[in-house]
C-alpha cells in the first residue's frame, strides 16, 4: 500500500495536500498537533475522495513524541511504507529581534527545522531500503529573502532549504528525491490576521495563493514526472520575489 505522511495535515496547506494525495490514491497519514476536530475533517475529506488514512497526533518538534507515535507506527506497520513525506508543519511567532524572546526563537525553529530532522529520520530508512521515496519540504519566501520581524522564521526555513540540498545529495543514488516548495502569501489560518488587501497589492498577481495551488506542486514532486529533479526549491508566490 502506498502511503503519504503529511505533517500539519489538519488545516491549511497541509489539508489541501492530504486531499490531493488521496485523489492520487495514497493512504494518507495525517499528522496534527492539537486540533483533533480539524484533523477529523481532513480525514473525512480524504475518504470523500475514495481513499483512506489515519490520524497521527504528535508535536513534530518533540523528539520523544515523534519517536513514540511515528516510530511506533513504522514499527507496527511493516507491510506499509511511507513513500511520500511532506514536512509541512510550521508556525510563525513574529517579532523584531530586539523584542524576540528565546521561547519565540525555539518554538519556530523547533516546529520547522527540528521537526524536519525528527520526522525525516523515522521514515528515511524504509525509503532507502525500497530504493524509492519522495520528500517535500514546505519552506517559505521568508527563508529565501529574509523578512523583517521574522528572524526566527527566516532562519528556520533557510535551515530547511540547506538541509534539503544536503540530504538530496546523500540519498540520490537510492532513488529518493528531496525538494522544497517556497510559498509566498497563501490564504490560511496563518495569514488570516494579515491585511490581505494591502499585501496582495504587492504581489504581481494581485492576490494571495490558495492551499490547492501549493498542493498541485507537491503532487508533481511526489510523482514519477519529477524523477530527475532533486535538491530544488520551487517558489509559488504569484511573482513576489523581492
Ligand atoms: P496553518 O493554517 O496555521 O496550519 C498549521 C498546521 O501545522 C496545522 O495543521 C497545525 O496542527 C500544524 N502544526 C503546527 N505546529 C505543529 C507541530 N509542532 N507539530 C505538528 N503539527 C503542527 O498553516 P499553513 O499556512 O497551512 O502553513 C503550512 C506550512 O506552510 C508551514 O510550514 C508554513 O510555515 C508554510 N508557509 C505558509 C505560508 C502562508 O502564507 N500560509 C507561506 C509560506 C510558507 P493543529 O491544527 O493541530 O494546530
Amino acid at each position: 500500500m502506498k502511503c503519504a505522511l503529511i505533517t500539519g495535515g489538519s488545516r491549511g496547506i497541509g489539508r489541501a495536500i492530504c486531499i490531493k494525495m488521496a485523489e492520487l490514491g495514497y493512504y494518507v497519514l495525517i499528522n496534527y498537533k492539537g486540533n483533533v476536530a480539524a484533523a477529523n475533517e481532513t480525514l473525512e475529506a480524504v475518504r470523500a475522495k475514495g481513499s483512506d488514512g489515519e490520524l497521527l497526533q504528535f508535536d513534530v518538534g518533540n523528539e520523544q513524541e515523534v519517536t513514540t507515535v511515528l516510530g511506533g507506527w513504522v514499527e507496527g506497520n511493516k507491510e506499509k511504507y511511507v513513500e511520500v513525506l511532506v514536512n509541512n508543519a510550521g508556525i510563525r511567532e513574529d517579532n523584531l529581534l530586539f523584542w524576540m524572546n528565546s521561547t519565540q526563537w525555539r518554538n519556530v525553529l523547533g516546529s520547522s527545522l527540528d521537526g524536519f530532522f525528527y520526522v525525516t529520520k523515522q521514515v528515511i530508512n524504509s525509503m532507502l531500503m525500497k530504493r524509492h521515496g519522495r520528500i517535500v519540504n514546505i519552506v517559505s519566501l521568508s527563508g529565501l529573502k529574509g523578512l523583517p520581524g521574522q528572524t526566527n522564521y527566516s532562519a528556520a526555513k533557510a535551515g530547511v532549504i540547506g538541509a534539503t540540498k544536503a540530504l538530496a545529495q546523500e540519498v540520490a543514488k537510492r532513488g529518493v528525491t528531496v525538494n522544497a516548495i517556497a510559498p509566498g502569501y497563501i490564504k490560511t489560518d496563518m495569514t488570516a490576521e494579515l491585511n490581505e488587501k494591502e499585501l496582495a497589492a504587492l504581489v504581481p498577481m494581485n492576490r494571495f495563493g490558495t492551499p490547492e495551488e501549493v498542493a498541485e506542486a507537491v503532487a508533481f514532486f511526489a510523482s514519477k514526472a519529477s524523477s530527475y529533479i532533486t535538491g530544488e526549491v520551487l517558489s509559488i508566490n504569484g511573482g513576489l520575489y523581492t
